[in-house]
């Protein structure tokens, strides 16, 4: 089956996690080989990522953030070279953590986007409108100025891009977006790739939801049109509920 078309689960550790959760992380690796129609990956800590990446023989490695240039005098950072050299092979990007917590620019992103590229990393970018924008009727316009700010140039990087849209009002409250907004701004980031790559590069991309994911609303998420996997974050830090979330993905149609 293509990559594109098989359900992405992706588990966002944010900042948890201790060596004590490895064992979280064989778990999930050893029950994944069970569901090879679906790709499974955990981004812990940078602290975990070599130890991850050497227990992991199913399941992808990788990394919440990166630092936008090569090497040098940058106290505290990692540069996607590292991250790649500590075995990660994606790099979460544009987090609505990383933009509100540090003050990241979609221009910041997207030199982030150009340094992991260069790296050889895949690249998860990330997208959402906060709860006053979509009250006030601008979600789509915001998530799209959002994207056309970050986007790589290239298409040949197309094939190792992902999107996750991440309405920030849905993460870590409880609360999801229905199903038709899902579709709807899946639908509308869709219409900017075909747009910017052309419809056949674009196909490679997968767009995840990310938001308050659970294994209880995953299988009826992952069924919606456009959603090509989802980017999980509270659920994702026990293997019970990740792997709850990746069986859900796994009774989908695209699975
Ligand atoms: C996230 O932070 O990417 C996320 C989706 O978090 P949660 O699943 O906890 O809402």
């Amino acid at each position: 089956m293509p990559m594109a078309e098989r359900p992405y689960i992706v588990g966002n550790w944010k900042m948890n996690g201790t060596r004590a959760m490895l064992s979280e992380a064989r778990a999930i690796d050893r029950a994944a080989q069970r569901y090879m129609k679906v790709e499974v990956a955990i981004a812990p800590p940078f602290t975990l990522i070599h130890a991850v990446h050497r227990e992991a023989e199913q399941i992808g490695v990788g990394a919440q953030n990166c630092f936008h240039g090569p090497e040098g005098a940058h106290t505290g950072d990692i540069s996607a070279s590292m991250v790649a050299d500590s075995g990660a092979k994606f790099v979460i990007l544009g987090h609505s953590e990383r933009r509100i917590d540090h003050g990241e620019s979609a221009e910041l992103i997207n030199r982030k986007i150009d340094s992991a590229l260069e790296a050889g990393l895949r690249i998860i970018l990330c997208c959402g409108e906060s709860f006053e924008t979509r009250d006030a009727g601008r979600a789509e316009e915001f998530v799209l100025d959002q994207l056309r700010a970050s986007l790589p140039d290239i298409s040949d990087a197309a094939e190792r891009l992902s999107v996750a849209y991440e309405p920030v009002w849905a993460i870590g409250t409880g609360r999801t977006a229905t199903t038709d907004d899902i579709a709807a701004m899946h639908a509308a980031i869709r219409g900017l790739l075909d747009e910017k790559y052309g419809p056949e590069t674009s196909a490679n991309i997968r767009i995840l939801y990310g938001g308050s994911v659970k294994p209880e609303n995953a299988r009826e998420i992952l069924s919606t049109p456009e959603v090509g996997g989802a980017l999980v974050g509270g659920a994702s830090l026990s293997a019970e509920s990740f792997l709850g979330i990746v069986v859900g993905a796994s009774e989908t149609e695209d699975a």
